[in-house]
């Protein structure tokens, strides 16, 4: 199992500080990443590169005030807003899509992988090729490529630490040695801010109503596939390529409280969990502090206050796209990256107001069809093989949301 097999080859940092780099460091990951090296001793942390796409304002302010060694923004047109903002300071500035790549290169001991979507992927390889210490927030890059990422991370001997909670949280009671001893992985999910809403309800959502969630603050996409509940369906095929104990075994529960973020089930009828308030903090500080553990402003939990935790079944009638994932996963070959960029471009038509919320799951559905019934269907062999078949779905989701009228 490549997430365990590899040592715990901890850099010396009795000797010199952690070089770090965040991918996506504006975002919401990013930012929380960045929270937690703000409080830690000076000097424990070294900041080497901070990216973003399109926030020059913030990834400048970030940069001075970390003191990294190079800024990238993705989005060559903000180079000279990025520029301004840094001259005098001694920081490098890079810009585009090939400087994003180079910085994911450069020596790190930890790098934090928050771009968002399969944007993320071809740079979270890079950081996996160097054989660092890999936090994984991207969850598209195993939805997309996971076959292929995994067999790089195999390769590299990097180490890969889950940061998604959910998985998080199962990294933390798996015994991971034991697979066989395992009966079931239960993934939590809160249910999102739908969970009590009727279909019809949920036809007029808007994009305000969809990012609202009740427990976690996130980025704009995430926080979308959460209320259709694709973002667990994402989270069970992370799942199956980071804890190989087969499809079968991985089960979703609603747990609208968001204080278990996952469990184990072993054999003998014990239940390991992970608990923790809904702080992005507790699993984002516990792959910076692995194998050991730090100090986190998240609030400590207290359980007699929250009084109740609550489970219940998912509803895949009014949440079809849990279950499309799941099936997408059954069939394998193209079908999970298929899924993955139908679905980024519904969100984003969708957070446009080109289309509405229930078309999501349609229109992923539906390109997943066509595409499973024509031409190959083969898992992706590499990286290009991902990224074309990437575009391709992205193509045929575009034409299908233009096809319709809303
Ligand atoms: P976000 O939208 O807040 O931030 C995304 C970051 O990626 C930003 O820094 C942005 O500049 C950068 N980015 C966006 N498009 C890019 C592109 N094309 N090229 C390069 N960089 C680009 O997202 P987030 O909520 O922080 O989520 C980041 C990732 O972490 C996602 O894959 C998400 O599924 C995962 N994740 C997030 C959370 C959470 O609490 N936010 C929890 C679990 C997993
Ligand atoms: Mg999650």
């Amino acid at each position: 199992m490549a997430i365990a097999s590899i040592p715990l080859n901890q850099p010396d940092t009795a000797k010199r500080p952690r070089r770090v780099t965040v991918l996506g460091s504006t975002g919401s990951v990013g930012c929380s990443t960045l929270d937690l090296i703000r409080r830690s001793v000076p000097g424990t942390y070294e900041i080497v590169a901070l990216t973003a796409q399109t926030n020059a304002v913030a990834l400048a302010a970030q940069a001075i005030e970390f003191g990294a060694k190079v800024a990238v923004i993705g989005d060559e047109a903000k180079r000279a807003e990025l520029d301004n903002a840094l001259s005098g300071t001694g920081i490098e500035v890079a810009a585009g899509r090939e400087a994003l790549l180079e910085a994911a290169t450069r020596p790190a001991d930890w790098v934090m992988a928050a771009i968002v979507g399969t944007a993320g992927l071809a740079p979270t390889l890079n950081a996996v090729r160097q054989g660092a210490h890999v936090a994984l927030a991207n969850k598209e890059c195993l939805v997309s490529a996971g076959h292929v990422f995994m067999g790089e991370v195999e390769a590299s001997g990097a180490t890969l630490l889950p940061v998604d909670s959910e998985h998080n949280a199962i990294f933390q009671v798996l015994e991971k040695d034991r697979l066989d001893c395992v009966d079931k992985i239960i993934l939590t999910a809160s249910g999102g801010p739908f969970l009590q809403k009727s279909i019809e309800d949920m036809r007029w959502a808007t994009p305000a109503q969809a990012v609202a969630h009740p427990q976690w603050s996130m980025g704009a996409k995430i926080s979308v596939d959460s209320a259709t509940l694709m973002n667990k369906g994402l989270e069970v095929i992370e799942a199956y390529h980071l804890f190989p104990v087969g499809l079968d075994k991985l089960d979703v529960v609603i747990h609208p409280q968001s204080i278990i973020h996952s469990m184990v089930a072993y054999k003998d009828g014990s239940v390991l969990a992970q608990l923790g308030s809904p702080d992005m903090r507790t699993p984002i500080g516990y792959a910076l502090a692995w194998p050991n553990r730090m100090e986190t402003p998240s609030e400590k939990l207290d359980l007699a206050k929250i009084g109740q935790l609550t489970f219940e079944t998912p509803d895949l009638e009014r949440f079809p796209a849990l279950g499309l994932a799941r099936e997408a996963l059954r069939l394998g070959g193209i079908a999970p990256a298929v899924i993955n960029a139908a679905n980024e471009i519904a969100v984003a038509e969708f957070l446009a107001g080109n289309m509405g919320f229930l078309e999501i799951s349609t229109c992923v559905s539906e390109v997943l069809e066509a595409e499973m019934a024509g031409g190959k269907t083969s898992a992706p062999q590499n990286l290009e093989e991902v990224l074309e078949l990437d575009k391709i779905a992205r193509q045929k989701a575009r034409e299908w949301v233009q096809s319709h009228t809303f």
